[in-house]
């Protein structure tokens, strides 16, 4: 709390935690919670992908 940043359309010191410039209205871009959701998108699928190869393998050896 407390933590600004500046606006970079108006260069108005506007709180760290807003979204959206209230001078202005110019929107933060939200790139970082976007990219963990990618993140662990990824990492469910890889997971996914190695149980069906390992059932697959585990198929082939019985
Ligand atoms: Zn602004």
């Amino acid at each position: 709390m407390g933590k600004k940043k500046e606006c970079p359309n108006c260069a108005t010191e506007i709180p760290e935690e807003s979204k959206v410039c209230y001078i202005c209205g110019y929107e933060f871009p939200q790139h970082k919670t976007k990219g963990k959701v990618f993140w662990i998108a990824g990492i469910v699928l890889l997971i996914l992908f190695m149980l069906s190869l390992v059932k697959f393998l585990f198929g082939i050896f019985r």
